[in-house]
């Protein structure tokens, strides 16, 4: 008793460290964090929050108006968890098998909420404040179906900012970038149409496999020939599937590839390049192409003035040592960028811990866990910055 009455007054956050790690110990996957943000919308109604439910399924957006300022501001945390077998062995492990949350939405919620439940008590803010809590970043598009639902037609803002915790960077470091930093992710899967027939007599049938291998290698041009040399993209056949027997020439070859960019230039080239080369490489093999193009995430580009804002309130706050303000671009992809299409902002990242500080393992593994020191650091961030926004 005497042990955790020590422990309250030491972090005076450790009713969320302790919300996190329940969170933590239920996750769920895309469109079905019914729990998660069913504890989401009471924890705000209960700090006097006009609460929306069911926005993209499971997606909430708690409004906290003060003063009179016509200014509106969102900030957006992620709930989802991923289908990997935890294995960190932590007390408050995920009780569902298979499913974790490896990638700290967990953290990134117990941080909003922490600054949710202090702007509510102590203010301090003159305008709109949205608090916007998405389901399915992983894949599954959360942050368009909040869209499609009528999230910035019902909850205007002038701005948004998100923020992602990363491990390798010392815990509670804030990275900033102006401008692309995280890539677009696109897929398609090309399946070549030929004319099956004996391997003996090739010459009595149309071969994809060999059109297929010609393709894959004409790929490889695009990046290397058509791109920029100084702007980023990934073209990756990651999948080929064709035929069966050494003696079979099969009717059809299939590839499926992985395509990235960090301009939306380079992504829409890209497509193009990739569409031409295919065709003519099929037709000048006599086979037929069927390009089946799916498009994913789009760049996140973070707007030049909210990115300098946002970097001036985490140096004001906490000092230079703790900011990066030109952090590196990643190839990874997330769907704030959506969002960023329609409202100008910027998503930063938090250091998870780095070396042998814990929270240094990779997000999406099985050892992976947030930070709970970061709970404290990216609450009084967001505190700060909606009361410098929204003043
Ligand atoms: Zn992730
Ligand atoms: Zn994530």
């Amino acid at each position: 008793m005497e042990f955790i009455l020590t422990h309250h007054t030491r972090n005076p956050f450790q009713a969320f460290i302790d919300l996190r790690r329940d969170i933590h110990r239920h996750p769920e996957l895309a469109f079905a964090e019914y729990r998660t943000s069913a504890l989401v919308a009471e924890k705000l109604r209960s700090w006097g929050y006009g609460v929306t439910t069911g926005l993209g399924g499971t997606g909430v957006v708690g409004q906290l108006v003060r003063g009179t300022s016509g200014k509106r501001l969102g900030l957006r945390a992620d709930m989802d968890a991923l289908p990997i077998h935890e294995a960190t062995g932590a007390d408050w492990s995920s009780c569902h098998h298979g499913v974790m949350h490896a990638c700290g939405h967990d953290g990134h919620t117990a941080m909003l909420l922490a600054a949710a439940q202090r702007l509510a008590e102590d203010g301090g803010f003159d305008g709109t404040l949205n608090l916007i809590f998405q389901p399915a970043e992983e894949g599954g598009g959360g942050a368009l179906k909040m869209m499609e639902d009528g999230l910035f037609e019902q909850f205007p803002c002038d701005a948004i900012f998100a923020m992602h915790n990363m491990p390798g960077h010392p815990q509670g470091q804030l990275i900033f970038r102006a401008g692309p930093m995280m890539a677009s992710s696109d897929y398609a899967t090309i399946t070549l149409h030929g004319v099956g027939g004996h391997g003996a007599m090739p010459h009595r049938a149309t071969d994809p496999v060999v059109a297929a291998a010609s393709v894959i290698m004409a790929l490889q041009t695009v990046v290397s020939r058509n791109t920029d040399p100084l702007q980023p993209a990934v073209v990756t056949v990651g999948a080929v599937h064709a035929g069966q027997a050494n003696n079979v020439i099969p009717a059809t070859a299939q590839l499926e590839l992985s395509v990235r960019a960090l301009d939306p230039q380079v992504r829409v080239l890209l497509q193009q390049r990739i569409r031409s080369l295919v065709h003519s490489q099929a037709e000048s093999f006599g086979v037929r192409a069927d390009i089946d193009w799916r498009s994913g995430y789009a760049v996140l580009v973070n707007s030049a003035s909210e990115t300098a804002q946002a970097l001036a309130v985490a140096q004001a706050h906490f000092g230079s040592d703790q900011v990066v303000p030109d952090g590196p671009m990643l190839t990874g992809s997330e769907d704030f960028a959506f969002m960023l299409e329609k409202v100008p902002g910027s998503y930063l990242l938090i250091g998870n811990g780095s070396g042998q500080e814990p929270g240094a393992c990779m997000v999406h593994n099985p050892a992976y866990d947030f930070n709970d020191d970061n709970i404290a650091v990216g609450a009084a961030y967001w505190v700060a910055l909606t009361r410098s926004l929204l003043s």
